[in-house]
């Protein structure tokens, strides 16, 4: 199929690099010239496992390719797949549309044939009926029918997720366009697929997201909970996984949730349904419990060392496997700390380029977790990558100044380094809690 994709960023990049790996031919279009100019060069614009090697075979087979035009990609389109963000409002917080619509009323020029005009951008409710209102009033005679395909991939898993949805949820109910998505997604043989009407499939993908954002509120306050009990939060986490009704993920309590979506798609939710006149306080409550977290974990490492001491922050990206640190709890937590004038010298096996975007040189970056942890008063575990796991906790025993750690992230084995002459702080056990 020919495929054409907006917007070539964390959604947008790796789901065309999977299709045309399944063959298709695909042509990903951004307005940032730059990154075009990258991608055309055989550069990567962002990090996520296993797309690289992926990336350069598919623009070798000449079935990838990169352009700025969007008339290149959407004349020939069976499909066009907007995956341009939507950042939340300043002010507001709701879901900000004007890349929505500047992409839709750009592309409705260049519709030819019966084309599916598939929104994977995560989008308000009601979305799909201003993108048609758009395209109809621009070009009246397009052929097309727009749809809602949410897009479910988790950053550091992106490539796997495309591969192996655990669901397809299609929007829409026009046969054609089904007919359509469905040819275009026949190889996931294992996936389901589930038609539904374009709200209801606006709708699935901000209940999911805020359903899992209240989740890892929840175990968030379980550990608090835990912290004042001597219950032991790792292991009442993996006594409530055991029930098939509550499931073992999301289960890991941290510095709270952070990313380019939850904290956005909650805010978005809780913005909607004051729109239709209703509130929603589980999801208000979340947002104002999550938003409170970082200060409670900068307070927590700052009280660990004297004033002017040297903290080495492990992790600057919001998640492992990633580069991305939009609305990183690690970012947020180094803010804090840096309110308090810390002196901070931090390490992300990918992220230390995104974060001097977003911190400059308020803080020092290190080249590696070595450099980052040598004289350091307080070692702070911020990003959950397993590299950290596999240092040598032992050589970092004799770089440190004091052998003391902030794990925010429950990622080092407690006894290991207690036996190491490490204090070991982390989250949701009393006896271990600084
Ligand atoms: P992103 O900011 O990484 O990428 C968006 C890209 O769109 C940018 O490269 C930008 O230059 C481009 N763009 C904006 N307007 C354009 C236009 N008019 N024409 C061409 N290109 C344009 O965003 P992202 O993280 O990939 O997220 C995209 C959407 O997918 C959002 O709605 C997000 O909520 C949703 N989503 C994201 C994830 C995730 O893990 N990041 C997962 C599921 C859903």
């Amino acid at each position: 199929m020919k495929i054409a994709i907006i917007g070539t960023g964390y959604v947008g990049l790796p789901s065309g690099v999977g299709f045309a790996e399944l063959g298709n031919d695909v042509c990903c279009i951004d307005n940032n010239i730059n990154k075009i100019d990258l991608l055309n060069k055989g550069i990567l614009t962002l990090y996520e496992d296993g797309l690289e090697e992926m990336f350069k075979r598919n623009v070798q087979a000449g079935r990838l390719r990169f352009t700025t035009s969007m008339k290149e990609g959407v004349s020939t389109a069976d499909i066009v797949i907007s995956a341009v963000g939507t950042p939340p409002h300043p002010i507001t917080k709701e879901a900000d549309l004007q890349y929505i619509e500047a992409a839709a009323s750009e592309l409705a020029n260049y519709i030819q044939g019966y084309t599916v005009i598939a929104t994977k951008s995560t989008v308000p409710v009601g979305t799909g009926d201003k993108i048609e209102g758009i395209i109809r009033k621009i070009n009246p005679k397009a052929d097309a029918d727009v749809i809602s395909l949410p897009e479910f991939l988790r950053e550091g898993f992106a490539i796997h997720d495309f591969f192996a949805p655990d669901r397809i949820i299609v929007g829409t109910n026009s046969e054609r366009a089904r007919a359509v998505i469905k040819e275009l997604y026949a190889p996931f043989k294992n996936s389901t697929m589930l038609f539904v009407n374009r709200k209801s499939s606006e709708t699935i993908k901000y209940a999911s997201n805020a359903f899992l954002a209240v989740k890892l509120n929840y175990i968030n306050e379980m550990a608090n909970f835990c912290e004042k009990t001597g219950a032991d939060l790792d292991e009442v986490a993996k006594g409530m996984g055991l029930d098939s009704r509550i499931g073992n993920k999301f289960l890991k309590a941290g510095p709270g949730f952070g990313g380019s979506c939850f904290p956005k798609d909650t805010h978005a939710m809780s913005f909607m349904a004051r729109q239709y006149g209703i509130t929603m306080p589980l999801i208000d409550t979340t947002i104002a419990e999550n938003d409170a977290r970082p200060s409670i974990m900068a307070e927590r490492i700052l009280n660990l060392a004297d004033a002017n001491a040297k903290i080495a922050v492990l992790g600057l990206a919001f998640k492992d496997g990633t580069d991305d640190c939009r609305t990183s709890p690690a970012i947020q937590i180094i803010s804090k700390m840096l309110e308090k004038k810390a002196n901070i010298t931090a390490y992300d096996p990918k992220a230390n380029i995104s974060a001097l975007k977003i911190l400059g040189n308020k803080i020092a970056y290190a080249e590696n977790a070595y450099d980052a942890v040598k004289d350091a008063d307080v070692i702070a575990i911020l990003t959950e990558w397993k590299q950290f796991k596999e240092l040598d906790w032992h050589k970092i025993a004799t770089l440190a100044k004091s052998k003391t750690i902030m794990d925010c992230r429950n990622l080092l084995p407690a006894d290991e380094m207690q036996a190491l002459g490490f204090t070991y702080c982390c989250i949701g056990k009393r006896d271990i809690t600084c």
